[in-house]
């Protein structure tokens, strides 16, 4: 049975005459079960026929405080009404970059509007900082859209990756020139003694490592605390520019995100989604030393956009709200009685499962009992069970993604109340799937 009622049908296949699948983003494409939004406020959104969902994907995790919050649209809406976009800096984009200095440990930022953009400047700078051409990243971790990272993301097999001791590059997508394998290496997450082994015989070569400090695309899967600190070591040791890629966990996990709760400095930061509660706004943040190489002549960085009005007074207005009242303290609360109560029904259901992440980004991998640390874990699971379980909440009003890779993420909006009726709600389910 189909998710779509009959408006939110009609929308679909309108939307499938004029737009590929039907979608702007492939992420959303869910086949006869994608959904059209009418509008979001809250916890909640509600599709084409009015049906109400409380809403875990949050756009794929930007919406930190709500959807539509009043206090982001105000602000936005009075910023716009004195223009858009200039061809010169706004006091909007010199306040943004203030609170990122203030909350973060970045020296310098650069804005942008999507995290594919920021990655992508990322590792030109990192590249032109060290003079080297290739990069490390990690099975399982996702950095955007551009051709560089589109390998070895949470969309590949896991049967395919080869041995974990020199995985196998593998194009997540077709249309990828075959030269740029030869830039990338892709290792197993959290495994220290290959990380080292790996790094001193190839440190030579290496401009940037990219690190997801959580696997956000991959059910929260979280670091080994020596992995994140003999990762820092190693790249000061060689001059290896260490990136985080923050655009999931940055703004969330704490207002200084990874770096402030793994409690260490990375080279460079990427953020994106719940700096700005929805609004396209993103940004480079980083040390002065390598930050400062941008400029004409030296790194190129820009873009017509960049720094836009509308994203950068959105992005004022949540960093100001995180700031000043304990968000993610609240969201931390309720997203442990939510974790807490997850656990405590599979449990009792008899199903062996293994609870991922943090409070504000969490995940539960179905059919393992053991404790995952890399995307292989992952891939072990039960993602079918995953996907009938996730379909039941939906049927009921609740909805995380259907696949198990993709967290779920809370808001400051969803209180007790929300949390009390979704528990009830994933009771029933598991009741329904254990039949
Ligand atoms: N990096 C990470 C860690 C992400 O999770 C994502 C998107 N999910 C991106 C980069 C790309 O961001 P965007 O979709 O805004 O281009």
């Amino acid at each position: 049975m189909t998710m779509q009622g009959n408006q939110t049908k009609e929308y679909y296949e309108r939307a499938k005459a004029v737009i590929p699948r039907g979608v702007n983003s492939n992420f959303r494409d869910w086949g006869d079960n994608t959904l059209v939004i009418k509008r979001g406020e809250g916890a909640y959104i509600w599709d084409m026929d009015d049906k109400r969902y409380i809403d875990y994907r949050l756009a794929f995790g930007p919406i930190i405080l709500g959807h539509a919050d009043p206090r982001v649209l105000e602000r936005v809406t009075e910023a716009i009404k004195g223009g858009t976009i200039f061809a010169w800096t706004t006091p909007w984009e010199i306040d943004v970059a203030e609170r990122i200095v203030r909350m973060t440990k970045c020296e310098k930022v650069r804005l942008g509007n999507t995290g594919t953009e920021v990655t992508m400047h990322t590792l030109r700078i990192a590249r032109a900082h060290t003079g080297r051409e290739k990069f490390l990243k990690f099975e399982g971790q996702y950095h955007g859209m551009s051709d560089y990272f589109m390998f070895n993301t949470a969309g590949t097999p896991a049967g395919v990756l080869g041995y974990r001791r020199s995985p196998v590059n593998v194009p997540t997508s077709s249309g990828i020139p075959k030269g740029i394998v030869d830039y990338i290496y892709n290792l197993p997450f959290n495994d220290v003694e290959i990380l080292e082994e790996f790094i001193e015989s190839h440190w030579h070569e290496l401009a940037a490592v990219f690190l997801e400090p959580l696997m956000g695309n991959a059910a929260g899967i979280m670091p080994k605390p020596e992995f994140v600190a003999k990762l820092r070591e190693l790249c000061t040791k060689y001059g290896i520019v260490l990136v985080f890629d923050e655009v999931k966990t940055g703004f969330r996990i704490a207002n200084g995100g990874a770096q402030e709760y793994f409690n260490t400095q990375a080279d460079l930061v990427t953020y994106a989604k719940s700096m700005g509660n929805g609004f396209p706004i993103a940004a480079i943040g980083g040390k002065a030393e390598v930050m400062d190489g941008i400029g004409y002549g030296q790194i190129a960085h820009g873009g017509t956009y960049t720094g836009n009005v509308a994203g950068a007074a959105a992005a004022s207005a949540t960093l100001e709200i995180l700031e000043s009242e304990p968000v993610i303290e609240s969201i931390n609360q309720n997203g442990k009685r939510l974790m807490e109560g997850i656990d405590e029904i599979l449990s009792e259901a008899n199903i062996p499962h293994a609870m991922t992440g943090v409070p504000s980004i969490f995940g539960y991998i179905l059919g393992t009992k053991e404790n995952p640390t890399e995307f292989r874990h992952y891939a072990a699971g039960n993602d079918g069970m995953y996907e009938e379980l996730a379909m039941e909440l939906i049927r009921r009003g609740v909805q995380p993604d259907s696949d198990g890779r993709e967290p779920w993420f809370m808001s400051f909006a969803h209180d007790e109340k929300v949390i009390d009726e979704t528990l009830n709600i994933f009771n029933d389910s598991v009741k329904v799937i254990k039949k």
